[in-house]
């Protein structure tokens, strides 16, 4: 809704190509409303007869599928770190909760029940922290060519497992706030926005599913040839 520049993969003679279009009275915009912030100003374009520069071609022609890719991994691995650091902060929030609310008489922290949800939330997390943390050491001490080569199926399956935990953390986080889990103030405020906006992670940059079999695709095809 509010871009100046539209940067965009256009199918040309032998491929794609990635072209930058400013807005004119050729680029029309319309808002999609969606679960998340307006902020993000999710939008409908159309392009109707536009014409561009010729300089305005990123990269090669017909290889903006290359273009594309070189942000893949760590776009991921951006959002593995803050889906991440969202199911470190509920879980938070909701130690606090169990410790703070009193119901029939004791703490909710009390119940065995809701220990038991606390004790996945953390170790789902924790495991998720855990990935994150060695494929960041990994990304670190790589070429860049290296983390190309080996680091995109790993990537993968981080980034879908932490939103496979994240559903899983979501939900519990809301079931131990109770009502205050479906609110837009007080206490479960984090509960409820987390619960309401996970799945972008789970969807963006690549789903669950087709990140999952790139990283077992990538697996296969890096065995060494002994194991097949
Ligand atoms: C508001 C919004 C903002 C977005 N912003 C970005 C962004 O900034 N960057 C970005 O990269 N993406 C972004 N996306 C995500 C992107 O636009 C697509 O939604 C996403 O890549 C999934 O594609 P699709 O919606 O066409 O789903 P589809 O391809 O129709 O998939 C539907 C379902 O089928 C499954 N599926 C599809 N193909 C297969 C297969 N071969 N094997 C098994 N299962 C399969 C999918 O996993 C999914 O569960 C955004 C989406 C929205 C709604």
């Amino acid at each position: 809704m509010f871009a100046d520049y539209f940067v965009t993969g256009c199918r040309t003679k032998k491929g794609f190509s990635v072209i930058l279009v400013p807005k004119s009275d050729n680029v029309e915009t319309k808002r999609i409303k969606t679960s998340y912030s307006t902020a993000a100003a999710t939008t409908y374009i159309q392009f109707d007869n536009v014409k561009v520069p010729v300089d305005h071609l990123l990269g090669q022609e017909d290889n903006g599928f290359i273009v594309i890719m070189s942000n893949f991994n760590h776009e991921r691995w951006a959002m593995a770190c803050s889906v991440i650091r969202w199911m470190r902060t509920v879980t938070e929030e909701c130690m606090k909760w169990a410790n703070q609310r009193i119901v029939f008489g004791k703490p909710l922290n009390q119940q065995p029940v809701i220990r038991q949800k606390l004790a996945k939330m953390i170790s789902l997390t924790e495991a998720c922290q855990a990935q994150l943390e060695i494929i960041t050491y990994q990304m670190c001490n790589m070429t860049y060519a290296q983390q190309s080569k080996l680091l995109g199926g790993p990537i993968g399956l981080l980034k879908s497992y932490a939103t496979r935990c994240a559903h899983d953390v979501a939900d519990d986080a809301v079931n131990i706030f109770g009502g205050r889990g479906l609110t837009q103030s007080g206490m479960g405020t984090v509960a409820e926005q987390f619960h309401r906006t996970y799945k972008f992670d789970a969807i963006l940059g690549g789903t669950e599913e087709i990140l999952a079999d790139l990283g077992v695709r990538q697996a296969m095809k890096l065995m060494p040839k002994a194991m097949l």
